[in-house]
């Protein structure tokens, strides 16, 4: 099993912590969980682990720790490959300061006016991410200034040198003081990588995040490839096709769950979320409710899943793929225990098709990737299981009472089929709320004070 450790866990002072918590982390990822308190001790790093494995953090936070939060310069400096990561790059290094640093992270990039940039620079930010050509055009013009750089972090270093940087990187490294600390991230460590880091590193620490071999539960796996904003609207769909009793739906955040079981809730599914802020007293009642089936889907972060024992889970969902791998695997062995047929679905967006893919190569298993259920598959689904409601009525008999009621409206000249297709209708209106168009949903969402339509999908 990978290290992971909590956030409480690596000595971060409270406003970051509180960043944390607001993000809705539950525990450092195992890069984070190596690296933080190695940064933090002030030695170079190289750290190598896949995508979408929680780098930014793992560097972030500790540049965060440590910038100091007097002096009004450039103190931190971050070099990513493109325009669009020294964005996200910022973004995210500016939630997790959001309650220490005043000034935010500034990104300075190729294609934004440079004025604008000299202007932004002036209010003083302590951490910096750039690009590495247009950090050149700043430092030729001398409008910024790196001589109290005490970090520098590459972030993507392969994907740089791939992309031509290397003399602008050591150029720009040149500029900052010999005394600083120097974080090399990257994806693979060839051998223009390994002369940087001898150049410009000293002894750096390595880390490395690799797994042990794991015996995946044999299990029917599938995926869909779906949007972020979609999944929600699928995992229902799915839930409907199959009538599940009891399922696990995975997220990556305490945030995810909570978000999710409101949405399914405004949906009229019957959900409970779990997660590791909960209390025990609260997390039992969660549990008790599931293993009764009062509730039938059960949202989970990695970390409260670990203490659940409920053995028939008919369905594991991951509805966000986890930073890990291991935990996909300890994920999906919540289903098919004791012998029973279990199934694991991911949802995949776009952006976490490659952790995905490493997902499908460390556990060699065969991940069937399937087409996204339509409205009308669905629609046929539910008429058959609605035919099939009726055939078994008609085959218990007892419907003396209900054949003379129907004698009268035969009386009135109506036809059988008639009555028989407006009854369908009424019963299906009545039974089947499940609410698709955009208009419901958002009916069911508002807090009007209509009673909320709950429905649990094992009793119908
Ligand atoms: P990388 O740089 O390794 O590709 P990122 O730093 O971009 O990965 O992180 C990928 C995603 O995971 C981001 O959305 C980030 O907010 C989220 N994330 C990072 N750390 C954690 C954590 N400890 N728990 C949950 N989500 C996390
Ligand atoms: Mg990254």
């Amino acid at each position: 099993m990978l290290k992971k450790l909590k956030f409480e866990e690596l000595g971060l002072s409270k406003e970051v912590l509180r960043a944390i918590a607001d993000l809705g982390f539950e525990e450092a990822s195992p890069i984070q969980s190596e690296a933080i308190p190695v940064v933090m001790t002030g030695r170079d790093i190289i750290g190598q682990a896949m995508t979408g494995s929680g780098k930014t953090a793992a560097f972030g936070i500790p540049l965060i720790e440590k910038v100091d939060t007097k002096q009004r310069i450039p103190q931190a400096l971050v070099l990513c490959p493109t325009r669009e990561l020294a964005i996200q790059v910022a973004g995210e290094i500016n939630k997790l300061s959001k309650y220490r640093l005043q000034i935010p992270a500034l990104p300075i990039y190729g294609g934004q006016p440079i004025e604008r940039q000299i202007h932004a620079l002036r209010r003083g930010a302590k951490i910096i991410v750039a690009t590495p050509g247009r950090l050149c055009d700043h430092l030729e013009r001398n409008t910024i200034s790196l001589k109290a750089v005490k970090m520098v972090v590459l972030d993507e270093a392969d994907e740089m040198l791939d992309m031509g940087f290397r003399d602008d990187i050591e150029a720009i490294l040149k500029q900052t003081p010999s005394t600083r600390q120097t974080l090399l991230f990257s994806a693979t460590m060839p051998a223009p990588i390994l002369h940087i880091a001898r150049t410009y590193q000293k002894d750096p620490h390595i880390i490395r995040v690799a797994h042990e071999k794991v015996t995946v539960p044999a299990i029917e796996q599938v995926y869909y490839e779906i949007e972020s904003s979609r999944k929600a609207d699928l995992l229902t769909r799915i839930i409907d096709i199959n009538n599940p009793k009891r399922v696990i739906v995975f997220c990556n955040t305490k945030r995810r769950v909570d978000d999710l079981v409101h949405d399914l809730h405004g949906r009229g599914y019957s959900a409970d979320g779990i997660h590791g802020d909960m209390t025990q007293q609260k997390r039992n009642r969660v549990m008790d409710r599931f293993r009764k089936g009062t509730t039938d889907i059960l949202v989970a972060t990695d970390v409260a899943a670990r203490g659940i024992d409920v053995s028939d889970i008919d369905i594991v969902f991951n509805y966000e793929i986890p930073q890990d791998e291991e935990s996909y695997v300890h994920r999906i062995g919540r289903t098919g225990r004791a012998g029973k047929a279990g199934k694991a679905f991911s949802l995949v967006s776009g952006h976490e098709m490659y952790r995905f893919r490493a997902v499908m190569r460390y556990t060699r298993a065969n991940i069937t990737k399937l087409p996204v259920p339509s409205f009308k598959e669905i629609e046929e689904v539910k008429t058959n299981k609605m035919l099939n409601t009726v055939r078994s009525a008609i085959q218990e008999k007892n419907l003396e009472n209900y054949a003379q009621m129907i004698e009268c409206l035969l009386r009135e000249e109506f036809t059988s089929l008639d009555i028989a297709a407006a009854l369908l209708k009424l019963y299906l209106h009545k039974s089947q709320p499940q609410p698709k168009p955009q208009q419901e949903r958002a009916e069911h969402s508002s807090r009007d004070g209509a009673p909320r339509r709950q429905r649990h999908f094992n009793r119908r």
